[in-house]
């Protein structure tokens, strides 16, 4: 099967759909994490939320920690993050989160040659 975005191969069972086009694991992040990213109401309520805080947006645990790890490393593909974090974080939660702190523009995504790393900002 081939990515309707970058027409690279995928492997049986590691397509993922994302508005509707078959698309490998990595674009799907890259495209859901820039759709969320662009999305300008989001970003806005984000730092409005940031400035009322006084420039420190109140991070949760977690955010906390993919902060830590990000700054420590220099930069991980999600797997590589998900398997620091440890047990009982889903990469659904990771997602999630990650979407939150790209947002508040704490973290991004950035590619790599073929690799998708998250870093910080
Ligand atoms: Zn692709």
């Amino acid at each position: 099967m081939e990515c309707e975005i970058c027409h690279g191969n995928i492997e049986p069972g590691e397509e993922r759909v994302h508005q509707g086009r078959t698309v490998c694991e990595d674009c799907f992040i890259e495209a859901s994490m820039t759709m969320k990213a662009c999305d300008p109401w989001a970003v806005r309520s984000a730092k409005a939320t940031e400035k009322m805080l006084g420039g420190k947006a109140e991070l949760n645990p977690l955010q906390s920690r993919i902060l830590d790890i990000l700054e420590e490393t220099g930069g991980l593909e999600k797997e590589e993050l998900l398997a620091r974090l440890g047990d009982g974080v889903t990469p659904r939660e990771l997602e999630t989160q990650f979407a939150l702190l790209r947002h508040m523009e704490k973290a991004r995504a950035e590619k790599r040659g073929d690799r998708v790393v998250l870093r910080t900002w």
